[in-house]
């Protein structure tokens, strides 16, 4: 049996580092707005078509030593990073989130979970390098979050406290958000801030988003004071905060409740 969930194991990492360059090419396109489903992929340097053998996950960078095969000009870790990512999160979803026995673990719960890691992957990206989170990420985080419920529904895990935890997630934090928004006129926390963590804690429930607010926050702190300290210069403007609520999203959901009710059991 560990053996046949160890086989599932690995196809189920290279499907997600499959899906990891289908995000590269979203982490890429959707910012500027073009089509993701049209034109070939070509290299940003001397825009050369690539084809299958430049384009196969993790595999043609590492055997490409990080290089482009035409112009050899140096491809971004990114590429290999986000495929490593995906996949690494999908196997952990299996194995935690969806009881990872064999073929059982195959289920509308890890489609959900899927989805759910790699939205909060794009949006990590993108909200970084241009501090926008597109709305398509958020509906799909959404989508996922259906697809728990259905999975629920079908296992009969379902009830009505259940549910009801998953609408109050939806509210908690994103109605705290939009209140600081408001109060600050916009300038200390985006729209897109406020409709990410709404479909997380649709997606996650109440406890582990508002356990998430604050591992985001805590990860906010740690690399505001490491890059004070690695890069010793001012940072120019604002941190955009959706990388880290889609780090402390993507933590809690396999930790999230279980510190909520450590931390609850204390009184
Ligand atoms: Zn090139």
């Amino acid at each position: 049996m560990a053996f046949f969930t160890a086989y599932i194991g690995t196809i189920i990492f290279v499907f997600g580092a499959v899906i990891g360059s289908f995000l590269n090419v979203l982490i890429y396109r959707l910012p500027i707005g073009m089509d993701f489903k049209k034109g070939n992929s070509i290299c940003p340097n001397c825009e050369h078509q690539l084809y299958w053998k430049d384009l196969f996950p993790l595999f043609s960078w590492i055997f490409l030593g990080g290089k482009c095969r035409y112009c050899k000009a140096p491809i971004s870790k990114q590429y290999p990073i986000v495929e490593a990512l995906n996949g690494t999160f999908y196997v952990l979803a299996y194995i935690f989130l969806c009881g990872g026995e064999g073929v059982e673990g195959l289920s509308l719960k890890l489609a959900g979970y899927m989805i759910f890691f790699s939205c909060l992957i794009v949006v990590s990206w993108v909200d970084f390098k241009h501090q926008i989170i597109p709305d398509s990420m958020w509906i799909a985080i959404l989508v996922g979050g259906l697809f728990i419920v259905g999975d629920a529904l079908i296992t009969g895990e379902f009830n009505k406290d259940w549910i009801i935890a998953r609408v109050i997630g939806f509210f908690a934090v994103s109605g705290l958000f939009l209140l600081i928004g408001l109060v600050t006129r916009g300038r200390a926390m985006g729209g897109g801030d406020i409709k990410l963590i709404a479909a997380v804690g649709f997606a996650l429930g109440w406890k582990a988003v508002l356990i998430s607010l604050f591992m985001s926050a805590l990860f906010g702190v740690f690399f505001t004071i490491g890059r004070k300290i690695l890069v010793k210069t001012e940072m120019k403007g604002l941190i955009p905060f959706g990388p880290f609520l889609a780090m402390g999203s993507a933590v809690c959901a396999f930790c999230g409740e279980w510190i909520f009710n450590s931390y609850m059991s204390l009184f």
